[in-house]
């Protein structure tokens, strides 16, 4: 599996049906489309991004596939996200990197995308999943995945499973996934 198949496995392995989760980065609505399908009528999805044009893809995208009614497509930086959480959350997916076909110079940030996860971390649930897909090949995409890796490796074992999926072999550096499992 490539990296964004493989963090649907783990969506799909980690998620049920009435689970709150959040995508950080709704880009093309991709994540949250297949987020909205795994938790069904009586989950909710919460969807994040800084741009209009990627609130609006992901708003068609969900409504050409009826499930606009579960998910709350919000403009704004995830960085904010406990302003609009009450509740807490089982999972939380950042497809970090730029809007694809779109401007490729608003890129996610290392800076907001850690605060971010500060954040995720506080409202995960118990067996909780956080997922990261990184994208080195950008400029400024090596400097974040060297952030997020430093900031994941000082996480309390005791409290988190970090798993690092990656391919060692290929000439250019492919998406890799960071996943932050919540132990209790
Ligand atoms: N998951 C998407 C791809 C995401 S692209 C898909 O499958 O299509 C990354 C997105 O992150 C871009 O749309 C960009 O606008 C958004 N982004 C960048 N900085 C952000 C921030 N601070 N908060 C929320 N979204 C941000």
């Amino acid at each position: 599996m490539n990296a964004v198949e493989y963090s649907h496995f783990l969506l799909r392995e980690n998620v049920n049906e009435g689970d709150l989760v959040i995508d950080a980065t709704a880009g093309n609505g991709h994540d949250s489309k297949f987020l909205a399908e795994l938790v069904g009528e009586d989950g909710q999805v919460y969807s994040f991004d800084i741009q209009e044009e990627a609130v609006n893809n992901t708003g068609d995208l969900l409504a050409a596939n009826n499930l606009l009614n579960r998910v709350n497509l919000i403009q704004d930086s995830h960085a904010n996200l406990d302003q609009y959480l009450s509740k807490k959350i089982k999972a939380v997916i950042f497809n970090l990197g730029y809007l694809p076909g779109g401007n490729k110079e608003i890129i996610t940030e290392s800076k907001s995308t850690i605060a971010a996860l500060e954040k995720s971390i506080k409202f995960l649930q118990k067996y909780g999943l956080i997922i990261l897909v990184i994208y080195s090949g950008h400029s400024g995409g090596d400097e974040e995945k060297r952030a997020l890796l430093k900031f994941s490796k000082n996480l309390d074992y005791k409290k988190y499973n970090i798993l690092n999926y990656k391919f060692l072999n290929q000439p250019a550096p492919p998406p890799e996934i960071i996943a932050i499992k919540k132990r209790k």
